[in-house]
């Protein structure tokens, strides 16, 4: 079942001969429990997919899907609801907060849910440990490297029940090996259910998807064919013989 659906979405900015169409009728069924990465130019309109998927803005036609819940039927408290507990956002201007540990900037967005601040730092040390983070959780940003705050940060992103993660570039300023294992804890997250839409650069690590979607002016251009199933390769298998 698809988790998050563009149904038929545009966006422009600007009215008259400035208008940009940012996106033009787009079409995106992002299966439960999947990852997919979008790969475009700059100026393609990759981000402004993630910030509309996200609810952070509104398309200007077309309608977004999430769970099966249209987003124009929500209430804005309904989509404030979902921004808080649903969806994990992964965005290059979203910095941790430098006075903050990793624990506590993770587990602010729980807080900031109304969860008390003991089971939010055991829900965010525990995310800190998945990640490899165990025994970083008490260090301010600064006392982290550079892959430890990306960590960090992707932390933030899933803690909690968040079933859809949105991320831009989060492998980008990382060297590959910081870049693969990004990649490869958002890939675990999809593992364990949690939907992920990703935006990157790198072919590299576009193949770690399970399918790669390019964008080019507002429009998917062409996507890559998901591999098939190991139970759908042995159902077209032929027959053993006796
Ligand atoms: P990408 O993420 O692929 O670099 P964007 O989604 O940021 O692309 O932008 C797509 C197009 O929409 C670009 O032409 C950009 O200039 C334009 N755009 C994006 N956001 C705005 C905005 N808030 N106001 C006006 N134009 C915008």
């Amino acid at each position: 079942m698809s988790y998050l659906e563009l149904r038929g979405v545009s966006k422009s900015y600007g009215t008259g001969a400035a208008e940009v169409h940012a996106l033009a009728d787009v079409n995106l069924a992002v299966e439960k429990g999947s990852l997919v990465a979008v790969m475009g130019p700059s100026g393609s309109g990759k981000s402004t997919l993630l910030t509309i998927a996200g609810s952070l803005e509104e398309p200007t036609s077309g309608e977004v899907v999430i769970d099966g819940d249209p987003l124009s039927s929500m209430s804005r408290s309904d989509k404030a609801r979902l921004r808080r507990r649903t969806i994990g956002y992964f965005f290059q201007d979203f910095n941790l907060l430098a006075g903050l540990t990793a624990t506590e900037n993770v587990a602010l967005p729980l807080e900031l849910d109304g969860v008390s601040g003991r089971s939010a730092s055991r829900m965010a040390a525990a995310v800190l440990a998945d990640l490899g983070m165990a025994d970083r959780g008490g260090h301010y940003p600064d006392e982290l490297s550079g892959g430890e705050r990306q960590r960090a940060a992707i932390a933030r992103a899933i803690v909690g029940e968040r079933s859809l993660l949105l991320a831009d570039e989060p492998s980008g300023a990382l060297d590959s090996i910081n870049g693969e294992s990004v990649m490869r804890m958002i890939l675990n997250a999809c593992r364990r259910g949690v939907t992920a839409v990703v935006v990157t650069h790198d072919a590299q690590l576009a193949s770690w998807a399970d399918r790669v979607v390019f964008i080019r002016d507002g429009r998917i251009v062409d996507q890559t064919v998901p591999p098939p199933s190991p139970e759908a390769l042995l159902a077209d298998a032929p027959a053993p013989r006796r």
